[in-house]
């Protein structure tokens, strides 16, 4: 055993620390697009054990890849295949240290798994609205590292906007106490905003202050479908016209994404007829039950008469909204069970949405016919998961070999031509680095080289992820 890990080994006692045997769990990404090798995993249960494991390592040189619930859809939270990067696993660092219900605020631990989180503030009578279909495993520290969005962002905002602190270990071992529950606080640099979204390559997030929001008195969940993604924008403009800031939720799924879904989770019940879109919209009311549906129904009706819908289906009770949910969260499983794909988390003006869906879906047609666009998402963010599988009987890992550099390159031009991004929601890591390295502004990168390496001056926190 090396120095380190002797050191590593006295500091955190035998249960925070894995050396050799089957770590499979903590080197392998969920996708299983980069299967890797750790020096070992430490799994500090405290603050200041994360601090002493960044010290030794800072002390060592040795490359530290954060991880929280392993969920990362970018290639970040797993080490490469050197066996020299240690994970640094959040996972026994779960309290929720705090609820302040008059702040309407809670404290906990990065390793807190996001629906643990949800429970706590529920419990406390209140809202923490981030929702995804991770939120069983992912954790809150890997939330604010990725600024996950999910599917509230359209009322309550990324991660990003729904934190008010942090507390942080720096790459040398050093501990930044920034748990205020503040709402105003114009005291220099905005440190907060700087680790969140920074994908483990600045610090390490070990604790966050989060705010909360009441509990809606009413949620109501429908389904309907669409002739076209304009109509869905159109119907998004009346759902936001008559709902305002009731309207939580507003997603969509092509027909290949539903196909899918019957495919390869036919257990699972679709109440619409297939149509080329289906929308799932979700009103929760702080009013009454009743005040929902009037509003539900109403603009369900508009939208009809207007032609921006063809049918509908209003969920009657919690059971069938969650099996909406469910449908619609099950798209990403239907894909992986159905092997590798090409994914895309872009994000453009809502209005560019339709034109770029129509042109992108005939561009991809005509570069291979049979290609199958699995493209769904958070219409209401502007964001979609434009997906793309193997046409039928093409075995997807030669699909991808030969197709995934031509086939980013048509998607990322065109998302670049219209001012979109290239990740919206899911972040760089490995899979888009160099994707970033060319298309972001020069000025932008040569920024963030800079504070990369004021923050992290020997480069040993997550390397060759992100920059
Ligand atoms: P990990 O995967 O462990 O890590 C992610 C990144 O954060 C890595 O770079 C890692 O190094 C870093 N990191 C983790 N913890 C820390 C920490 N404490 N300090 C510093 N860095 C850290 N994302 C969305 O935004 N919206 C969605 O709707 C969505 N849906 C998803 C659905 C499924 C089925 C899956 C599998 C993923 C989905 N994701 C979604 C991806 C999303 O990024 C993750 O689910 C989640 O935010 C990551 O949390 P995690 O704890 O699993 O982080
Ligand atoms: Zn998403």
């Amino acid at each position: 055993m090396s120095e380190l890990l002797r050191a590593l080994r006295e500091r955190l006692g035998d249960a925070g620390l894995l050396v050799g045997g089957d770590l499979a769990a903590y080197e392998t990404d969920w996708r299983k697009r980069y299967p890797g090798r750790a020096l070992a995993v430490a799994r500090p249960a405290s603050t200041q054990e994360v601090a002493a494991v960044m010290a030794l390592c800072h002390a060592h040189r040795v490359a530290v890849v954060p991880q929280g619930g392993n969920t990362g859809l970018v290639g970040g939270s797993t080490p490469d295949d050197t066996g020299q990067q240690l994970v640094l696993s959040l996972s026994r660092m779960k309290r929720v240290r705090s609820v302040d219900v008059a702040n309407a605020s809670l404290t906990a631990e990065a390793g807190c798994v996001l629906a643990d989180v949800q429970a706590a503030a529920a419990n406390a009578g209140l809202l923490f609205p981030l929702s995804l279909a991770a939120e069983g495993s992912c954790t809150l520290g890997g939330n604010l590292a990725t600024n996950a969005g999910g599917t509230q962002v359209l009322r309550y905002g990324n991660a990003r906007e729904l934190c008010l602190g942090l507390e942080v270990v720096t790459a040398s071992g050093e501990v930044w106490q920034g748990l205020s529950g503040l709402r105003k606080d114009n005291t220099g640099y905005d440190l907060r905003d700087l680790f969140i979204g920074s994908e483990g390559t600045l610090g390490v997030i070990t604790a966050a202050t989060m705010k909360l929001f009441p509990l809606p008195r009413e949620r109501l969940t429908a389904l309907a479908t669409c002739e076209s993604l304009a109509g869905a924008v159109a119907l998004l403009a009346l759902a936001r016209e008559r709902a305002s800031d009731a309207l939580t939720g507003f997603e969509v799924m092509n027909r290949t994404s539903l196909a899918l879904v019957a495919r390869e989770l036919p257990q699972l019940p679709q109440p619409l007829p297939a149509a080329p879109w289906t929308v799932l919209l979700e009103l929760s009311d702080a009013e009454s039950a009743a005040h929902a549906r009037a509003i539900l129904e109403g603009l369900l009706e508009a939208a009809a008469d207007a032609g921006a819908m063809h049918d509908a289906v209003v969920a009657q009770n919690l059971q069938q909204s969650a099996a909406f949910w469910h449908l619609r969260e099950s798209i990403p499983l239907a894909q992986a069970q159905a092997g590798l794909n090409i994914k895309h988390d872009i994000s453009l003006p809502v209005s560019a949405l339709p034109g770029f869906v129509a042109d992108m879906d005939a561009a991809l047609e005509h570069y291979l016919p049979g290609i199958q666009v699995v493209d769904f998402g958070h219409l209401g963010d502007g964001n979609l998961h434009y997906n793309v599988q193997a046409p039928v009987g093409v075995a997807p890992a030669a699909f991808l070999a030969a197709h995934e550099g031509p086939i980013n390159a048509m998607v990322y031009d065109a998302v670049q031509q219209r001012g979109g991004s290239i990740s919206a929601e899911h972040g760089i890591g490995r899979l888009k680095r160099e994707e970033l390295a060319v298309r972001k502004d020069p000025t932008a990168l040569a920024l963030m080289r800079a504070i990369k390496r004021a923050l992290d001056p020997l480069g040993i926190l997550n390397p060759g992820r992100v920059i």
